[in-house]
């Protein structure tokens, strides 16, 4: 281990090369919950560098865990034995110049998704991947957990924005995909193979990503509703009346609401009244003479008409408008900071969500009674955040979440939905996925990363587990 420690550090440089001692703030994941010391930290300056300390480590048969702003929220991005180096991307972060013809730009995996949304808007663009963890999230890493975020629904998962790729193969090897087209069906979709691998495959170095027109009109609003169906069917009306001009609903819950103004400094309540549920609304067009007024008034009217809207407010500013989105991306963190939390990443077909809610809150109750949870997500495509605190002052019996988990998971695939919504797996799922999905399903999947990956160096345990051992679970009845 010595012998690669030195090659690494005498290849990488003191930049490159951070020994065991100064891989402290990599070693843990967000959460707090997985990550041990590794070997070290490995911070390639390019792609050759990258290929080189790939080599380097499965010559020693080191395992290699890459990480991009390690804001994943299934421990996928830290070490989980020593014999690991974290493979850290944070210095790839070049930006080429937008074509804006093309809709299309060629970045390093390692540059930070705020700072890629600063530059392609000044060019009058955007990329429309959105999501709370936006100021520390990497290109590589938001491609390898294939991120979804607010407008998923619109413009679809990081997949969908991906045009071209460069990746190091286990084996060292680079694999040239830095195409700017989107047809392209010469063989194989490798660049969606990698997009959701985790890390498992290999790394990805750099992308040729979609960009789109800056909308030039858009309206935002935050109403309060009487309960989760009043959300629901609010969110459908505006699906059907908004159409395509839709391009952020998202709901969050009256506790979640509570934890986060407990527990994030400075934020503060923007409707007059408070009430079960809240939904945040906004609408965007490519021209500036579509009436997104008119409509969204429309809306308004129609769903407190129907009952299903009792306080609201339109955003009349840039900073009204963000405080609106802040009261929504703080959910997670108001939780985090309550304490121990169940968190689970749902998808059920939008229709079904609130079906999901009422039924998840039953089976919660029989396994955890007293359980507080903290439904929020992306309504225009069911993904729920479906996160659980304990009762208040209480605690979570260790030995009741699995059960916990895998009653809602398997409610969620007996909606046709998914218990593995947007986070990816990381570590922290490989169980609950191998009680869940077919077994064909798993073994086709094992089978790409023995093809791939036959040493077992890239991010092990991570996604699929090389031999499977069926959990025996305590499966409360969920009729
Ligand atoms: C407050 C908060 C809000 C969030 N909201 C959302 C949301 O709305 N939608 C959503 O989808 N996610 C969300 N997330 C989860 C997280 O931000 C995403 O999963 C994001 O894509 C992770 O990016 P990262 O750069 O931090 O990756 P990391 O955490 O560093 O890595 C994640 C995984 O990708 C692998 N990886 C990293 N870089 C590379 C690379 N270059 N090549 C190959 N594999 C790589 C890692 O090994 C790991 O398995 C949220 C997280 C937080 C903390």
């Amino acid at each position: 281990m010595l012998d690669l420690q030195e090659r690494l550090s005498g290849r990488l440089g003191s930049k490159g090369w951070l020994s065991q001692a100064d891989a402290v703030p990599y070693q843990r994941d967000w959460l707090d919950r997985f990550g041990v010391a590794p070997l070290g930290v490995a911070r390639p300056a390019d792609t050759q560098e990258v290929a080189d300390v790939v080599k380097a480590c499965r010559a020693a048969g080191v395992r290699i865990v890459p990480q991009g702003g390690n804001t994943g929220l299934c421990g996928g991005a830290v070490a989980h034995g020593q014999d690991t180096v974290i493979l850290s991307l944070s210095r790839m972060t070049h930006i080429e110049p937008p074509e804006a013809e093309s809709g299309s730009i060629r970045v390093g995996a390692g540059v930070v998704l705020s700072a890629l949304h600063e530059v392609v808007e000044r060019h009058g663009l955007i990329f429309p991947l959105h999501l709370g963890a936006e100021g520390s999230a990497r290109i590589g890493g938001l491609i390898g957990t294939n991120a979804g975020g607010s407008q998923a629904f619109r413009y679809g998962l990081m997949q969908d924005l991906v045009l071209g790729l460069e990746v190091v193969l286990p084996d060292g090897e680079i694999w040239n995909g830095l195409r700017s087209v989107l047809k392209d069906n010469a063989g194989y979709q490798l660049r969606k193979l990698f997009a959701g691998s985790e890390g498992t495959l290999g790394v990805i170095t750099r992308a040729v990503l979609r960009l789109f027109p800056a909308p030039r009109a858009r309206v935002t609003a935050l109403l309060a509703l009487p309960s989760h169906e009043a959300a629901m069917a609010f969110g459908a009306l505006v699906r059907r009346e908004a159409a395509e001009f839709t391009s952020a609903l998202e709901f969050f819950s009256d506790f979640g609401v509570s934890l986060a103004l407990k527990h994030v400094a400075g934020l503060t309540f923007p409707l007059e009244s408070r009430d079960a549920a809240y939904v945040l609304v906004e609408l965007t067009a490519g021209s500036a003479l579509v009436p997104l007024d008119d409509i969204l008034a429309s809306l308004l009217e129609q769903g407190m008409a129907q009952g299903l809207v009792s306080d609201g407010a339109l955003a009349m500013s840039e900073a009204q408008r963000a405080h609106f989105w802040r009261l929504r991306e703080e959910q997670p963190e108001g939780q985090r900071l309550e304490g121990q939390q169940v968190k689970n990443d749902i998808c059920v077909p939008p229709g079904k969500i609130a079906a999901f809610i009422a039924a998840g809150g039953q089976i919660c109750q029989e396994i955890l009674p007293g359980a507080r949870v903290n439904p929020f997500g992306h309504l225009a495509d069911g993904n729920i955040h479906y996160n659980i605190s304990p009762p208040e002052g209480g605690e979570m019996a260790a030995d009741s979440i699995p059960a916990l988990v895998q009653a809602l998971a398997s409610l969620a695939t007996g909606m046709d939905g998914s218990f593995a919504a947007e986070h990816g797996l990381g570590r922290s799922k490989v169980a609950l996925a191998d009680n869940s999905r077919h077994s064909t399903e798993r073994a086709l999947m094992l089978a790409l990363k023995q093809a791939l990956d036959p040493a077992g160096i890239m991010n092990p345990g991570v996604v699929v587990a090389s031999t499977w051992q069926r959990r025996t679970f305590q499966m409360p009845g969920i009729s």
